[in-house]
């Protein structure tokens, strides 16, 4: 079978590629080296839907992102993620500080973003009150917000092949040719197939994919950021997203509250070489600590529950680059997908199946599409009849695996049957594993339901594919009562 069209990387970009192509009756493949979606710079990022204030509109990744912002809602009434429009203010603690949150506000309203004020001490102690007191003003941007990325990647992935997309997780594309009127695909393992069209989503690798289809060569540049995670009993949680003023290659250290009721702090911006670098350091935390409290009152290091780090694909243009290739046919490229790029994401998607058009790909509008992805049942949410309810339906709705988070049996047995069965995909399903205790207690038992209902021998189960398995050596008497 020759696929229409062959999308390479199911991070944020490529699923909501895929997510749009599966509007048309096509056929479309999704193509994921990694053992799950989400796996690569889309899961470790800052969840914050921005407000388009942030770069001028001449730049694609503004343009993107001011029209991204605006499909949040439509997006979550369909596909039922973790969003939540609560809105930015960028805090300014001088009078020169002041001023660039003014620059940016003016920026803001030249892009034609609305509802953004700028705001005196007063008023920006009114919106947040957890604003430490030598605020002088700042920027308010009512349109921003938070999102839960792996949730939101999950279900335009979902979304997409219950209506036709075919997705192959765990397949590295290697090698790229021509052969008459389409592309032959090479993976890893020496399987092959065929397309009529490629996109490039590779992310922090789009340079090597670029490169091995004997398309543009460039050079993309990790820049890393260290985000620490708060206890959702931390009293630093604010209400809005907080910035500072931005600095020439990042937006500064920010306190997020998360769509999920933790609170984040970071991220850093500092470029490193090694695209699978992603180390935390002490260092870090006690800066960014440092940061966030100046900022933001009841931040405490003892809230710290965890720490994580991604890295921005960013090229030496500081933009986006999505254009068809103008050396090689029927090749999409999306690489330097930095900041802003999950809020633009579902923009990224249309301006991409758009291109395809350009470029002679026949869209016909399926008369059908499948959603019904927001009526997902979680425990956590449920009313204690709704809960009784499902209980009788089926009892693993009531016992609770991971306690900090309140995720059930019944959650984690709907994500293997979902596909998830590494740890951390059931993780970014689910949240179990999230909590305060992050998987301290609920590790075993998690491993034990994926091990029943994927068919996988315990041994063989891994964290996230590839060599990371979790059990090593003698097993023992690994048994655990109850599930
Ligand atoms: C610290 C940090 C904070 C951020 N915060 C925000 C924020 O708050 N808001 C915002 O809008 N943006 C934010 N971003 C940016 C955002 O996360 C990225 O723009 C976005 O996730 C990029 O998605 P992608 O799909 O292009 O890349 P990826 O998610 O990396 O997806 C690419 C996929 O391609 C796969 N792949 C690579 N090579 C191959 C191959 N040869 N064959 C098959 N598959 C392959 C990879 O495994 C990967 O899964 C942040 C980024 C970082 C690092």
């Amino acid at each position: 079978m020759i696929y229409d069209v062959a999308i390479i990387g199911a991070g944020v970009s490529g699923a909501a590629t895929a997510w749009w192509l599966s509007h048309y009756e096509l056929s479309t493949v999704l193509v994921e080296k990694a053992a799950d979606v989400c796996f690569g710079v889309s899961k470790a990022n800052s969840g914050i839907v921005h407000g388009g204030f942030h770069h001028p509109v001449s730049t694609l990744k503004a343009r993107l992102e001011i029209r991204g912002n605006l499909m949040f809602e439509r997006l979550q009434h369909e596909l039922g993620f973790p969003f939540r429009r609560c809105g930015i203010l960028v805090a300014a603690f001088s009078e020169e500080e002041l001023a660039t949150a003014h620059r940016l506000y003016e920026q803001g309203v030249a892009n034609g973003v609305t509802g953004l004020e700028m705001c005196g001490r007063e008023r920006m102690l009114a919106l947040e009150p957890k604003l430490s007191g030598e605020v002088a003003g700042g920027l308010h941007a009512p349109n921003g917000g938070t999102v839960e990325p792996y949730r939101y990647v999950f279900s335009l992935v979902e979304a997409a092949t219950r209506n036709g997309v075919e997705l192959r997780c765990g397949t590295e594309v290697v090698h790229g040719e021509r052969a008459g009127d389409f592309w032959r695909l090479t993976a890893a393992d020496g399987r092959t197939m065929e397309a009529r069209y490629v996109v490039n989503a590779a992310g922090l690798y789009a340079d090597e994919v670029s490169r091995r289809f004997g398309a543009e060569e460039f050079a993309i540049h990790p820049r890393k950021g260290e985000e620490y995670l708060l206890d959702r009993a931390s009293s630093g949680r604010p209400e809005h997203v907080i910035f500072p003023v931005p600095s020439k290659h990042s937006k500064g250290v920010l306190v997020i509250p998360t769509a999920e009721g933790t609170t984040m702090i970071g991220p850093t911006a500092d470029p490193v070489e090694d695209k699978e670098d992603l180390e935390t350091t002490s260092a870090h935390l006690k800066r960014i600590l440092g940061l966030a409290r100046g900022m933001v009152n009841g931040i405490s290091q003892r809230d710290v529950i965890t720490s994580f780090a991604g890295l921005r694909p960013v090229l030496d243009t500081e933009d986006f680059y999505i254009a068809p290739s103008a050396k090689v046919p029927a090749f999409i490229q999306v690489a330097g997908i930095q900041s802003p790029g999950l809020t633009a994401s579902p923009a990224i998607g249309e301006y991409v199946k758009d291109l395809l058009k350009g470029e002679g790909l026949r869209l016909v509008e399926k008369a059908r599409i499948e959603y019904d992805l927001a009526s997902r049942h979680l425990a956590r949410r449920e009313s204690l009849e709704t809960l009784e309810e499902l209980h009788r339906e089926n009892p693993a709705w009531t016992r609770i695996v991971c306690r900090c988070e309140r995720i059930s049996e019944a959650e984690i047995v709907e994500a293997v049957r979902h596909g998830h069965t590494t740890v951390d995909g059931v993780k970014f399903y689910t949240r179990a594993g999230m909590g305060r205790c992050q998987g301290g207690f609920c590790s075993a038992r998690i491993l034990k339901i994926i091990s029943r209902e994927s068919g996988i021998p315990l041994e063989e189960l891994t964290k996230k594919g590839g060599g990371s398995r979790i059990l090593a050596g003698k097993l023992g008497d690994l048994e655990v009562k109850g599930v």
